[in-house]
């Protein structure tokens, strides 16, 4: 089955707009809409998909991380919907690391996060969460609520020799991979 999304790029105005809060997590669209974005995300190999890149303009949010060729170390993660995020706290520190957006193909960047959040937010059956996370999933956390209100990593990165190609990123990762 072909999904019904179609991924927005950056440039397109839906890409920068602030979504709105999710207002009936039980309602059945709703939760149909999810099942199609968790869909989505598991086909095209994604860590994670806000609704704002497919054109829904409400908080929230897949995360789906699972170690991969880009990501060899993260962490393997069930399904997560992510509704309505907040961040409660968050460490003085930040880390900068590697990452990339289906809404932005072909770059890879170096983006400052923090290393620690603490957040609250709803899963899908309506149960409130408050967690705390460090490394790559408070990254991917991060990255996924920029999207909701209508940011992109490559907002956050320093300087422009931060960032590659896809393919110069590829180059990199297999002659580093070699080394270790
Ligand atoms: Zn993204």
């Amino acid at each position: 089955m072909t999904s019904q999304f179609t991924i927005v790029e950056l440039g397109e105005a839906a890409l920068r707009r602030v979504a709105e809060p999710v207002t009936a997590i039980d309602a059945p669209d709703f939760q149909q809409q999810l099942d199609a974005l968790i869909q989505f995300v598991q086909q095209r190999g994604g860590m994670g998909i806000a609704a704002p890149q497919v054109g829904i303009a409400q908080r929230f949010f897949i995360m789906s991380s699972h170690p991969n060729e880009r990501y060899p170390y993260a962490p393997e993660m069930p399904i997560t919907c992510v509704i309505n995020p907040q961040i409660l706290w968050h460490s003085a520190e930040t880390d900068k690391d590697w990452e990339g957006c289906l809404s932005v193909p072909g770059l890879r960047a170096l983006v400052p996060r923090y290393q620690q959040i603490s957040v609250r937010y709803w899963l899908r059956d309506g149960t409130l969460i408050e967690a705390d996370y460090d490394g790559f999933i408070a990254r991917l956390f991060q990255h996924e609520l920029d999207h909701l209100d209508g940011k992109v990593f490559v907002d956050r990165v320093e300087s422009s020799l931060d960032m590659m190609t896809e393919s110069s990123w590829y180059k990199l990762l297999r002659s580093t991979a070699k080394e270790t």
